[in-house]
C-alpha cells in the first residue's frame, strides 16, 4: 500500500468491513488470538505542556490536581500484578516533580514483581531515557499524535515537532519497545496526514501503536470540535495492522468512549492488546485527558473479569506472558 492508495481506502467507506476482515485475518495470522493485558497507573495529572485537545493541559485551571507518591505506586503495580497483570504502564502528565532517581527507583521496585514496565511519561532527555532503561524499562509510548507538521505546531504550544522525533529515535536507538501512534479527527487533520502518520509508523518501525479518535474536552480550546470519527479511527489502525503484521496494537479507551463496544470492535479489527486502568479510583477520576473515559472502568478485579469475559466471548484468550513484539 503507498500513500495513494492508503488515501483512497480512507476516503471510500464502501469497503470497511472488508478492511476490518482483513485487518483481522493479518492480527490472527501474525500474533495469534491471545490478548495482552497491561495494567495502566496513571501516576499524576500534573503536567507542564498545554496541549490544546488534553484536559490535563497546564491552562486548565479547573483540572483537579494530585501526585501518587511513590511508595504507593508501587503498591499499586503490587495489586496489579497479584491479579495476573504481566505489565505495568506508568503515566502521567509531564510533571518535572519526578526526578531520575525517583523514576528509576520506582521501575527497579516493579521490575523486581516479574513484569514489563512501560513508561508513558513524556518528552525526556537522551540521558534520563537511558538512566531508565538501565534500571529495567521495557517499553515507552509517545505518541506523535500528527505528523502534519502545521498542525502539531497548533495543538502543542512551545514544544517542538523535531524533538517528539528526536525522543522517538533516542528510545529506538536504546533498545526499548517503542510505542507511538496519533489522533484521529483532530480539528483541520486531513486525510492525507493521517496516511503520513501510517507511514512514519511504519518507517519508525514502532513496536507498538495506538490510536484513538479524538474526544473534546470542556476545559479546552478544542471544546467546540466534534469528536473524530469511530470507523476513522478504526480504519486506521486497520490499515496499521495491515502495514505492520507483526507489532502490537492496543484497543484504546478513546475508542470504546465513543463506541459503547469500542474496544470489542477494534480487537476485531486489528487490535491485540487491552489496557485496563489500575489506577485507585480516587485519582483515576481526576485522570481527565478526555471525558468519559471513567465511566468504564470499574474496582480492580472485577474490571480484569469483565475484559477477560469479554476477550472470551470473541473466542480469544488472555495471554499469559509478557506480551513483547513477536518478532
Ligand atoms: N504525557 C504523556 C501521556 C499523554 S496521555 C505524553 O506526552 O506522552 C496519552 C495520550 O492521550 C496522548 O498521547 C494523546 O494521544 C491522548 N489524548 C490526549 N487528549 C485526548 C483527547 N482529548 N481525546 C483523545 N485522546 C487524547
Amino acid at each position: 500500500m503507498n500513500k495513494q492508495q492508503i488515501i483512497d481506502i480512507l476516503n471510500d467507506n464502501s469497503k470497511n468491513q472488508e478492511i476490518f476482515a482483513l485487518a483481522d485475518k493479518v492480527r490472527h495470522e501474525n500474533v495469534g488470538d491471545s490478548v495482552h493485558l497491561r495494567g495502566l497507573i496513571e501516576f499524576s495529572d500534573i503536567c507542564r505542556c498545554d496541549c490544546l485537545y488534553c484536559g490535563l493541559r497546564c491552562s486548565n485551571k479547573t483540572a483537579d490536581r494530585y501526585r501518587i507518591n511513590k511508595d504507593e505506586i508501587v503498591s499499586i503495580a503490587r495489586n496489579a500484578v497479584s491479579i495476573g497483570y504481566k505489565t505495568i504502564v506508568l503515566q502521567s502528565g509531564e510533571d518535572l516533580f519526578y526526578n531520575t532517581d525517583t523514576i528509576c527507583e520506582i521501575i527497579r521496585k516493579i521490575k523486581s514483581m516479574d513484569v514489563a514496565v512501560t513508561l508513558s511519561i513524556g518528552e525526556k532527555t537522551y540521558d534520563e531515557y537511558k538512566a531508565y532503561k538501565v534500571v529495567g524499562a521495557d517499553r515507552y509510548l509517545l505518541r506523535i499524535e500528527t505528523t502534519d507538521v502545521n498542525l502539531y505546531k497548533t495543538m502543542h504550544p512551545n514544544v517542538s515537532f523535531e524533538n517528539r522525533i528526536k525522543c522517538l529515535e533516542n528510545l529506538k536507538s536504546l533498545g526499548y519497545e517503542v510505542g507511538t501512534g496519533c489522533l484521529v479527527g483532530l480539528p483541520n487533520q486531513t486525510v492525507d496526514s493521517l496516511a503520513d502518520d501510517i507511514l512514519f509508523f511504519k518507517a519508525l518501525d514502532a513496536d507498538m501503536v495506538g490510536i484513538g479518535p479524538f474526544i473534546p474536552h470542556k476545559q479546552t480550546p478544542l471544546k467546540d470540535s466534534v469528536s473524530g470519527s469511530f470507523d476513522l479511527a478504526l480504519k486506521v489502525m486497520a490499515l496499521t495492522r495491515i502495514k505492520m503484521p507483526n507489532i502490537n496494537i492496543p484497543a484504546t479507551t478513546a475508542m470504546e468512549v465513543i463506541n459503547p463496544n469500542g474496544r470489542i470492535i477494534a480487537l476485531q479489527s486489528g487490535a491485540n492488546v487491552v489496557m485496563p486502568n489500575v489506577t485507585p479510583e480516587i485519582y483515576r477520576t481526576k485522570y481527565e485527558i478526555y471525558p468519559g473515559k471513567n465511566n468504564i472502568c470499574d474496582e480492580l478485579e472485577q474490571a480484569r473479569l469483565e475484559i477477560e469475559n469479554k476477550i472470551k466471548s470473541i473466542k480469544r484468550a488472555v495471554s499469559q506472558d509478557y506480551g513483547n513484539r513477536r518478532k
